[in-house]
């Protein structure tokens, strides 16, 4: 039987860094592949988990904004595993609130790294998930806040449990198009390019679990997206209320449901709890 293998993009620092250390002290039994796009980053985070014991963790770069960065991470797993066991997409940007660039570019470049980069990461990942298999997509509560922003008739469109992932792609680029037109509000969208993106990110979740179930029926793979908590990173700054550590409870969690469990799936899991979309 080949070598287990799991997968965390976004993996030099913050969350991903402690959810590959997560699941090395978890016990996850095969090789965990810490990806960054920066391989000097990540050959250094990775040099470093070895030095506390971490001998299970690689190297591999990945840039989820880069299709064919994906493909070649594909064709690597297909070669030296036969397949991919977790994959845990965690890689994720923010501008700070003291940014001084457009809403309408922040929304653009905020949308093609956070849902546009994690949809060619699966596009690239999911056709080789092997059974029992576990995906976990980081979102964040900010999903569920900006969808309670959202107008009536995009809330619908967001909890409609048939929406397909083609209606899905097309209202995040309506809303980067409404935001560059300076109407976003006006159409119905909240103010924060951050949460639209991670309304993406929850709705895509609940659309590729659904149709894992119905693809692979009776293959035991688990789908999810999750909340990390407010956690101290550079993106959430000094003041958040969870360690990185912490904030990898959630998604190693996730990632290690044993075989056989047949939920969560297909949701927003925050502090290990299902929440209401
Ligand atoms: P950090 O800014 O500390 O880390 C983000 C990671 O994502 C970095 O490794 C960064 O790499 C990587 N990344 C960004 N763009 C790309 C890309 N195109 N390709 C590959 N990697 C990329 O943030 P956090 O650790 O706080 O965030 C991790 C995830 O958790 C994100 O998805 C975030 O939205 C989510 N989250 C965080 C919360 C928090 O309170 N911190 C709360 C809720 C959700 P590089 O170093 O090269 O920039």
């Amino acid at each position: 039987m080949s070598k287990r293998v799991a997968v965390v993009t976004g993996a030099n620092k913050g969350i991903g860094l402690a959810i590959v250390k997560g699941l090395c002290k978890a016990g996850f039994n095969g090789d965990i592949l810490l990806t960054a796009r920066n391989e000097k980053l990540g050959q250094d985070a990775v040099a470093g988990l070895k030095s506390e014991g971490c001998k299970n963790v690689i190297f591999q770069q990945l840039d989820i904004c880069d299709q064919g960065s994906s493909l070649k991470l594909k064709k690597f797993l297909e070669e030296k595993y036969g397949g991919l066991d977790v994959l845990i997409n965690n890689a994720g940007m923010a501008f700070k609130h003291s940014a001084t660039e457009p809403f309408g570019e922040q929304a653009e470049v905020t949308m093609r790294t956070n849902f546009w980069g994690t949809l060619w990461v699966c596009h690239a990942l999911l056709p080789i998930l092997r059974p029992n298999a576990r995906v976990v997509n980081v979102s964040s509560f900010v999903s569920k806040k900006s969808l309670d922003q959202c107008s009536s008739e995009l809330q619908a469109k967001f909890r409609n449990k048939d929406l397909s992932e083609e209606e899905l792609c097309l209202l995040m680029g309506e809303f980067v198009q409404a935001a560059q037109a300076g109407d976003h509000t006006a159409q119905g969208w909240p103010n924060t390019a951050y949460g639209t993106t991670k309304i993406g990110v929850t709705v895509l979740s609940r659309i590729q679990a659904r149709v894992l179930t119905e693809t692979r029926p009776g293959d035991g793979i688990l789908l999810n997206a999750c909340c990390p908590g407010w956690v101290r990173t550079d993106m959430a700054g000094s003041n958040a209320t969870k360690s990185p550590e912490e904030g990898a409870e959630t998604p190693v969690y996730l990632a290690m449901l044993p075989e056989g469990v047949k939920e969560p799936h297909g949701q927003l899991v925050w502090d290990k709890t299902v929440q209401e979309w």
